[in-house]
C-alpha cells in the first residue's frame, strides 16, 4: 500500500463558495458572536451546532445524525462545514447532493459508500530519524565526463552540517545537488536529512531525495545513526476513499471492448467490497500498532428528500457502523412523499424511524443587513471591489430571491465591470447582470406566464 502517493480528493469546487467560513464563531460560553469565524447571523442555529460539536466530541452522537432544515440559501452548507472545522484541523468534509445517488452506472448504495469513505480520515504518524543542521559548506565536486564527452559532470557534493554536536562533513550523491539547487538551499540554511530514505528537507519545504557517500568507506550507505539525529514526527492525513483509489487497479481483459472501456474512462478503477475489507484490515492493524488514528469527518447530504426508501434504509444501517462519519442532512422541504413509495408522506420526506434518530436544527431567512454583511465577506474573499450602493442593491436582490443567487451575481458583475474597463463593480453592473440572468423565482414565474410558448 503506497500511502505516501495519495493526494486528497476533497471536492474543492463545492467547498470554494464557503472558503470564508472558518468555524462556528462562538464565544467561550457557546454564544454566537454576530459576525465571527466567517459566519454572520443565524445565531440560534450556530449555537445549536455548537452543542452538537460538544456531543460529537464527548462521543454522544453515535448512531445519530443531524438535520439542518430551512429555506434555500440560509447557510446550511456553511454551518455543516463550520461543524467539521470545529471538530479539528484536517477533519474531512464531504458535501454531496441527494440526487447524486441516482446514476445509470453506479449502484445507489455504492455512491453512498464511496462518500462515507471520503468522510473518514486516517491520520498516519510516522517517526523519522533525521539529521538536522546548518549548512556551512556546499561544494559540488566536478569530474571529467566519464563517457568521454565534453564538459564535466558533478560526481558528488560535499556539505558541511553544523549540528548540535559539532560540524560534520558529508559527501553526498550528485542527485542531492539538483535537489539542493531546486530547494535553493544556501550556506546558512537549516536542513534535515532523513536517516534511512535519505530525503533532504529544508525547513518548511518539500522532500527531495539523495543518498550519502561515506567518506571513510567510500561507499553509499544509509546515513549513520547517532551523533546528529533527532526524531521528527511526520503526519499524513488521508481518507479511506483515498486508500481505496490508490489501491484499486483497473480491471479488464485484453479484448478490444474492455480496452476501449479503459480508454473512455481512464480514471475508472474497480473498488470492490473485498478491496475495502482488505483496506480496513490494514487500517485496523495500523490503529492497533498506534501508527494511525481514525478521524471521523462530516458527510453532508443536501436535498435529503431526493433519497429514496432503499437509500434511507442503507444510510440508517451505516449510521450504526463503528466507523461512521458524522452525517449531516439538509432539506428545504416540509412534509412530502418519501421517494420510492407512492403515498407515504412524512416530514422532510424522511422515514419516521430515521427521523427519530435526528437532531434537527432550523435555519432562518437573513435580514437584509446580515445579507449585506455576508455578501461583503464573499466579495472580500474573492478580492472583488464594489461601490457601497452595489452591496445594498445585491442584498435587496438576495432578499427577494436567495442569498446564493445574490452571491453568484458577484462574478458576472465583475466580468461586466472589467469589460467596461473598471476594476470596481458598480450598482449598474449588478442591475445589468441581474436583468440578464433569472433567479429561480423569476424563472418559474416567467415559465408559468409564458407556458403556452414552451414545448411540453
Ligand atoms: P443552503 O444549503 O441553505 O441552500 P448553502 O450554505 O449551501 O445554503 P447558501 O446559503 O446559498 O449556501 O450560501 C451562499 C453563500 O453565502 C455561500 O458562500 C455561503 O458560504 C454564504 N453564507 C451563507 N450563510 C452564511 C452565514 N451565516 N455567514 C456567512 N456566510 C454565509
Amino acid at each position: 500500500m503506497k500511502i505516501e502517493e495519495v493526494k486528497s480528493t476533497v471536492r474543492t469546487q463545492r467547498i470554494a463558495a464557503h472558503s470564508h467560513v472558518k468555524g462556528l464563531g462562538l464565544d467561550e460560553m457557546g454564544a454566537a458572536v454576530h459576525s465571527a469565524a466567517g459566519l454572520v447571523g443565524q445565531k440560534a442555529a450556530r449555537e445549536a451546532a455548537g452543542i452538537v460539536v460538544d456531543l460529537i466530541k464527548s462521543k454522544k452522537m453515535a448512531g445519530r445524525a443531524l438535520l439542518l432544515a430551512g429555506p434555500p440559501g440560509t447557510g446550511k452548507t456553511a454551518i455543516a462545514l463550520a461543524i467539521a472545522q470545529e471538530l479539528g484541523n484536517k477533519v474531512p468534509f464531504c458535501p454531496m447532493v441527494g440526487s447524486e445517488v441516482f446514476s445509470n452506472e453506479i449502484k445507489k448504495t455504492e455512491v453512498l459508500m464511496e462518500n462515507f469513505r471520503r468522510s473518514i480520515g486516517l491520520r498516519i504518524r510516522e517517526t523519522k530519524e533525521v539529521y538536522e543542521g546548518e549548512v556551512t559548506e556546499l561544494t559540488p565536486v566536478e569530474t571529467e565526463n566519464p563517457m568521454g564527452g565534453y564538459g564535466k559532470t558533478i560526481s558528488n557534493v560535499v556539505i558541511g552540517l553544523k549540528t548540535a554536536k559539532g560540524t560534520k562533513q558529508l559527501k553526498l550523491d550528485p542527485s542531492i545537488f539538483d535537489a539542493l539547487q531546486k530547494e535553493k538551499v544556501e550556506v546558512g540554511d537549516v536542513i534535515y536529512i532523513e536517516a534511512n530514505s535519505g530525503a533532504v528537507k529544508r525547513q518548511g519545504r518539500s522532500d527531495t531525495f539523495a543518498t550519502e557517500f561515506d567518506l571513510e568507506t567510500e561507499e553509499y550507505v544509509p546515513l549513520p545513526k547517532g551523533d546528529v539525529h533527532k526524531k521528527k514526527e511526520v503526519i499524513q492525513d488521508v481518507t479511506l476513499h483515498d486508500l481505496d483509489v490508490a489501491n484499486a487497479r483497473p480491471q479488464g481483459g485484453q479484448d478490444v471492448l474492455s480496452m476501449m472501456g479503459q480508454l473512455m474512462k481512464p480514471k475508472k478503477t474497480e473498488i470492490t467490497d473485498k478491496l475495502r475489507l482488505e483496506i480496513n484490515k490494514v487500517v485496523n492493524k495500523y490503529i492497533d500498532q498506534g501508527i494511525a488514528e481514525l478521524v471521523p469527518g462530516v458527510l453532508f447530504i443536501d436535498e435529503i428528500h431526493m433519497l429514496d426508501l432503499e437509500t434511507f434504509t442503507y444510510l440508517h444501517k451505516s449510521l450504526e457502523s463503528p466507523i461512521a462519519p458524522i452525517v449531516i442532512f439538509a432539506t428545504n422541504r416540509g412534509r412530502c412523499v418519501i421517494r420510492g413509495t407512492t403515498d407515504i408522506v412524512s416530514p422532510h420526506g424522511i422515514p419516521l424511524d430515521l427521523l427519530d434518530r435526528l437532531l434537527i436544527i432550523r435555519t432562518l431567512l437573513y435580514s437584509t443587513a446580515d445579507m449585506e454583511q455576508i455578501i461583503k465577506l464573499r466579495a472580500q474573499t474573492e478580492g472583488l471591489q464594489l461601490e457601497e450602493n452595489g452591496f445594498a442593491r445585491l442584498s435587496e436582490i438576495g432578499t427577494s430571491s436567495t442569498l446564493r443567487y445574490a452571491v453568484q451575481l458577484l462574478t458576472p458583475a465583475h466580468q461586466m465591470a472589467k469589460v467596461n474597463g473598471r476594476s470596481q463593480i458598480s450598482k449598474d453592473d449588478i442591475e445589468d447582470v441581474h436583468s440578464l440572468f433569472l433567479d429561480a423565482k423569476r424563472s418559474s414565474k416567467h415559465l408559468s406566464e409564458k407556458n403556452n410558448k414552451f414545448m411540453l
